[in-house]
């Protein structure tokens, strides 16, 4: 036999087995469905845009431009112009906001996005090469309640997900000016401590002292601790916005924690910044999520558009789930109704059935291979089917079959014309199977 373990998947990235896709769609249908009730529209936006997009908007400085963007080659390379797999969606979608003039509907713009980015990082639990980010954004508005808004949509989600230990670590940075305050702190903080710092912490003490609170250097982590903080920095009136956001939170009953470390990652965050953690997270797997408040609009030309917004690593959620033993929130079978056939003539019955049961959506297996009724009933029992549709030589000839509850035995005859509505109608607040138009 040839030998085919070269043919693996490239580093850090992998396959969603079968066996993971049922956590995973009830996963989706309960970030869209949430999003959906919030108020939000969905919105896809395109896997490769041009690599300055993400320079401008997340800096050019952060780990996620300047180690982990995947630059795609082309040998048409649009005039030297390089194009990037997306590390995160609200660059595009900035993008598209501007190129679709969406400026000029009544604000705010609630737009979500669900699906892969791409980061080149250094693959382990948790942190894969290609991962799936749901990422929600309000833009358009300056208000508190909007980022107390974005923040309890995404604990909502979690909780709904089944996870228990949910804590938004919030920080406020303030306005630009208070940043600026801050920055210059920071820089008198740590230059007497920039003989430990790397190459990569130098390099942020000259150009963003901010990031040097979440460096990932211990001895630097520990220098952090006793770091001036932005909340000390805030004016009036950022002050008063962080205390709104706050306030709202309570309202909504999200538990938060103040939280001076966080300051995220990218450069594009001003005001409120937070991200969603685990209180029993031993580290390793980091966040499950975070986002703030930001002006990317503005920042790319546009008319000044305050914004808020957050991402959900989709990943580390089902991980979560998989260490808490949250049970999947829908029915498990992945079978609604078996079809048995007991003759040539069923058989043939049968597969029209099957053409009239699966335009209404129903998961429904059958095999046309095997005739015993016995056998037939032990596959649909093994395959966890909730109905199977039993069709002999006298119910084809009727144009009956009989239904059996697979639970309870119960056996009832039905006109192979109803069939489909029965089921639907019997299974349908279970699993929420839409019946084809
Ligand atoms: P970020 O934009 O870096 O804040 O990422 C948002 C969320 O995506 C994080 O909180 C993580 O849950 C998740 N995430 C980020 N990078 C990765 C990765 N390499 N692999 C898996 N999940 C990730």
């Amino acid at each position: 036999m040839a030998d085919t373990t070269n043919w693996r998947t490239a580093r850090g990235m992998r396959d969603i087995l079968p066996k993971d896709q049922l956590r995973w769609q009830a996963a989706r249908k309960e970030v869209e469905d949430t999003a959906r009730v919030f108020g939000f529209d969905r919105i896809d936006v395109p896997v490769i845009e041009y690599a300055d997009l993400f320079d401008r908007s997340i800096g050019s400085d952060t780990d996620i431009i300047s180690k982990e963007l995947f630059v795609v080659s082309s040998k048409d390379n649009e005039g030297g112009r390089p194009q990037a797999l997306r590390p995160e969606f609200t660059a595009g979608i900035t993008r598209a906001y501007l190129q679709n003039g969406m400026g000029s509907l009544p604000q705010p713009v609630r737009l979500y996005g669900l699906g892969p980015v791409f980061r080149y990082d250094r693959p382990q639990k948790g942190r894969y090469r290609e991962h799936t980010q749901f990422s929600a954004e309000v833009l358009g508005s300056r208000t508190a309640a909007a980022d107390a808004w974005i923040i309890y949509l995404g604990w909502t989600i979690l909780k709904n997900l089944g996870l228990t230990d949910v804590t938004v670590q919030i920080n406020s940075l303030g306005s630009i000016e208070c940043q600026q305050l801050l920055a210059k702190k920071l820089t008198a903080y740590f230059k007497p401590h920039s003989a430990k710092l790397g190459e990569v912490d130098q390099r942020r003490l000259v150009n963003n002292p901010l990031r040097l609170l979440d460096s990932k250097d211990p001895a630097i982590a520990q220098v952090a601790e006793d770091a001036p903080q932005s909340l000390d920095c805030l004016d009036k009136d950022s002050k008063k916005f962080f205390s709104d956001v706050l306030s709202y939170l309570d309202e909504y009953g999200v538990e938060y924690n103040l939280n001076p470390r966080i300051v995220r990652g990218l450069d594009y965050y001003s005001h409120t910044v937070f991200e969603y953690t685990l209180a029993s997270d031993d580290g390793q797997q980091g966040s499950l999520g975070g986002g703030g408040r930001y002006d990317l609009v503005g920042a790319l030309g546009g008319a000044p558009t305050p914004s808020v917004g957050m991402a959900l690593g989709m990943d580390r959620i089902i991980l979560a789930q998989a260490t808490q033993k949250v049970k999947i929130p829908v029915n498990t079978g992945y079978c609604d109704t078996y079809i048995i056939h007991l003759s040539k003539r069923g058989r043939r019955k049968a597969q029209e059935v099957l053409e009239t049961v699966h335009k209404a959506g129903l998961v429904t297996l059958h095999s046309a291979d095997k005739t015993s009724l016995r056998g037939q009933l032990k596959s649909a029992d093994k395959v966890g089917a909730k109905y199977a549709v039993i069709i002999g030589e006298t119910e084809a000839k009727n144009d009956m079959c009989i239904l059996r509850d697979m639970r309870s035995g119960i056996q009832e005859d039905v006109a192979c014309s109803d069939l489909a509505d029965i089921l639907y109608t019997r299974l349908k607040n279970g699993r929420g199977s839409k019946k084809a138009a």
